[in-house]
């Protein structure tokens, strides 16, 4: 699963690439990548033909390309789901074994836009934009810690008035969009927070401290990926080489804390896991329960 800084260096790549360029001709080779359009694949290609691509934006995990040209304020957002990626190709390329849809452009570039998914989770839908120039599905989705518009005030205070723990709250995508399950753990561990902390405890210190963990480890992960979209292919797979060599906490149960050298531990945590150090991130005293 693609996290921010990949759909990130994926938007970069997008902008350089398609960012001003008029569709020609879309065509969809798999109805199943295009299935949350509900008026169908003909109607799909029909209004995009002739669209002009604008800058492409991201929130989150969410990335769209808003389309001029089309009177009516419309985008396109790319869902990547598991293994969705978006490539720039020449003409010539021999088509990708999963490719579900080609975007040809009016010009000369000799490149078009792919969609590629093995597993079909992914692909393309046309929303119309908010007020705010959002895809109107997803004008619930808070902003992310990268936006400089994100409100840490306003997110600290959410936290405090949210009687939940502090990992379900990074998580939870209508109080701060784009942290993953990984960059969570890596962003606690390095603020010595268990993840079970409620944040009710939460000083504006604290928050303030964890954000700022938030934000390194995603810009760490974004200057390794920003290595690749500077040639002719923009690529999203779900792996970034910043996962093998960076992380200090995701991934490393058994294996000795690199600040204190304990064995990191892995626990169940809704359907997924959540890896800690249990000398440097302590659990929350359990709350008393009568007598
Ligand atoms: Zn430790």
């Amino acid at each position: 699963m693609p996290e921010l800084p990949e759909v990130e260096v994926v938007r970069r790549g997008l902008e350089s690439w398609v960012g001003g360029r008029t569709v020609a001709e879309v065509e969809v080779l798999h109805p199943r990548a295009i299935r949350r359009h509900l008026a169908g694949a003909v109607d799909f290609a029909d209004r995009l033909r002739g669209a002009r691509i604008g800058t492409p934006l991201r929130r989150g995990k969410y990335l769209w390309l808003p389309l001029a040209g089309t009177g009516d304020g419309l985008c396109v957002l790319a869902h990547l789901g598991m293994s969705g990626q978006l490539l720039v190709q020449p003409h010539d390329a021999p088509d990708e074994k999963h490719l579900r849809v080609r975007v040809r452009f009016a010009d000369e570039t000799g490149t078009e836009l792919r969609f590629i998914d093995q597993r079909t989770f992914g692909g393309l839908s046309l929303h119309e934009l908010t007020p705010d120039g959002l895809p109107d599905v997803i004008a619930h989705i808070a902003r992310d810690p990268l936006d400089p518009a994100f409100d840490e005030e306003a997110f600290h205070a959410a936290l405090r008035r949210r009687r939940s723990t502090v990992k379900r709250a990074l998580l939870d995508q209508s109080l701060i969009s784009g942290v993953g399950n990984i960059y969570a753990d890596e962003a606690l561990w390095r603020s010595r927070l268990h993840y079970d902390r409620p944040t009710a405890t939460l000083t504006r210190p604290r928050t303030t401290e964890l954000l700022g963990h938030i934000r390194d480890v995603m810009n760490a992960a974004l200057a390794v990926g920003g290595t690749s979209f500077d040639s002719l292919y923009v690529n999203v797979n779900g792996e970034s080489g910043y996962f093998d060599r960076s992380l200090d906490a995701y991934g490393r149960e058994g294996l000795p804390c690199r600040r204190c050298a304990t064995p990191l531990r892995r626990r169940p945590w809704m359907n997924r896991s959540s890896y800690f150090c249990p000398r440097c991130q302590r659990p929350p005293r359990p709350a008393r329960s009568g007598v």
